[in-house]
């Protein structure tokens, strides 16, 4: 637990407002400087290009990139050592260069970071394998990635830092023995009141409905299954909801059709879908007219193989860690049909199956999903090699971990625990051993949580 961590957990939920507040503002300069407004301007012309000018772009910024990977990382000039690289012609070509894939990228991961940990700015996963990596990226990059996902909200009505936004995340924002049923806190920087999910039970939730009609926040965005823990709450309660966003922006997880439709008949606004990873993927974004568009401007996606729908990722804002043919682990279907009224030219994306709505409870019985879970382990960067939860009672949970014998230290176990505490309680008996190996389940997929607990 940092300093600052510990200051704020003893102060006044006032100050504690002022907190978040000022972390936004510290953090914007970084998030919304000249590059982010640059870039915005860009995108919007990059949109009314024709598609074969789109492409033509999105290829001349992929050798540019092959390259700049060549020259920065050592890791790159190793494994394309027996391929010319000034053979790549054509997007197709990529096909050339070999895939990299979630192990090496750890295994490597120095020999690959271009910038130092004070130039960049890091980006934490706990992935939703259970792996903990800290990729970096330039300054640049991360204007650019903000700079994605505020024009993608804006084409669809929402403008970020004007309108106000209700955010559902991970961020530890509550006191581990908060007495007060404030589950909320405001980011003046962003207009953004940021609400905690790991509060959500149906004792609760109606504390949350009352700030939300109080605030009356022009979107919601942030962890899927939060937002329909909320939404079936109101629906259940019969609430009158005293505002309506112009859209819902839900991030980290696979959305369903139930939760899909639950959210859009409750808060009277269309969901749109976004795909972005932790680690830096290129975008997939959701149109006015709901469907997913890939942004041509931020990467390629391709298929590992033609029978297969795991996608590879070369993402064209991670310079920090550049990630060519990565497998991310997640999986696409792509669509024929190229033409969209919405005006957009993305190559369109039947469906996302990627990430899972895996979940534990908290002994209360709220519903902690597979992004906060996985979140646990951000602070213990490429320690952790591979984590599993499991679940047998409301309150215990056991955690096997396979680390990095030389690296991990009782200082990391008892990082996990408090991590725990913070968004379990401390009623939540946790076992943790450390083992050689995590059997799979026995399709022969990876499972982080296995939850056995009967609702
Ligand atoms: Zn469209």
């Amino acid at each position: 637990m940092g300093k600052l961590e510990t200051i704020y957990d003893h102060s006044p939920i006032f100050f504690q407002n002022v907190m978040c507040s000022a972390a936004g503002y510290r953090n914007n300069p970084s998030r919304y400087g000249e590059e982010y407004y640059k870039y915005r301007a860009f995108l919007r012309k990059f949109d009314k290009l024709p598609y074969e000018k789109q492409k033509a772009y999105q290829l001349k910024k992929l050798k540019a990139f092959i390259q700049y990977a060549y020259d920065n990382c050592s890791f790159y000039r190793d494994l394309y050592k027996d391929v010319d690289i000034n053979s790549i012609k054509t997007i197709e070509d990529l096909k050339m260069l070999p895939i990299v894939d979630k192990e090496m990228l750890r295994d490597n991961i120095s020999d690959i970071y271009t910038v130092s940990s004070a130039d960049g700015v890091e980006g934490h996963t706990g992935g939703t394998t259970g792996k903990s990596l800290v990729v970096r990226f330039t300054k640049v990059d991360m204007m650019h990635r903000m700079a994605m996902l505020d024009h993608f909200k804006s084409r669809v009505g929402f403008e970020h830092l004007k309108m106000k936004r209700a955010t559902f995340n991970g961020k530890h924002i509550i006191p581990p023995n908060q007495a007060e049923k404030v589950f909320w806190r405001y980011n003046q920087a962003c207009k953004q009141m940021i609400y905690s999910s790991f509060h959500l039970t149906e004792e609760n939730i109606g504390y949350y409905v009352d700030s939300l009609n109080k605030f009356k926040p022009d979107a919601l965005d942030g962890f899927f299954t939060s937002m329909c823990d909320v939404a079936s709450y109101v629906e259940r309660h019969n609430i009158k909801l005293t505002f309506r966003p112009v859209a819902i922006f839900p991030t980290s997880e696979t959305l369903t059709d139930v939760g899909r439709d639950l959210l859009e008949r409750v808060f009277c606004a269309k969901v749109y879908d976004q795909y972005a990873s932790s680690e830096g993927a290129p975008f997939v974004t959701e149109c006015s007219n709901q469907v997913l568009h890939m942004e041509l401007a931020s990467g390629v996606f391709e298929h590992i193989s033609p029978d297969s729908d795991e996608v590879l990722v070369t993402s064209f804002t991670t310079h920090g860690t550049p990630l060519i043919r990565y497998r991310i682990g997640d999986r696409m279907t792509f669509s024929d049909n190229k033409e969209c009224t919405c005006g957009l030219h993305g190559d369109i994306v039947e469906k996302i199956q990627g990430r899972r709505l895996d979940f534990l409870y908290t002994p209360d019985g709220a519903k902690i999903n597979a992004g906060n879970v996985a979140n646990l382990l951000k602070n213990m960067p490429n320690v952790v090699i591979r984590a599993q939860f499991i679940q047998d009672k409301m309150d215990e949970v056991n955690v096997l971990l396979e680390v990095e014998k030389d690296n991990y230290s009782e200082s990391h176990e008892k990082l996990l625990r408090d991590e725990f505490v913070h968004k379990f309680g401390n009623r939540m008996k946790v076992n943790i051993s450390i083992v050689d190996e995590i059997p799979r389940a026995a399709s022969g997929k990876f499972r982080m949580i296995v939850n056995n607990v009967d609702e």
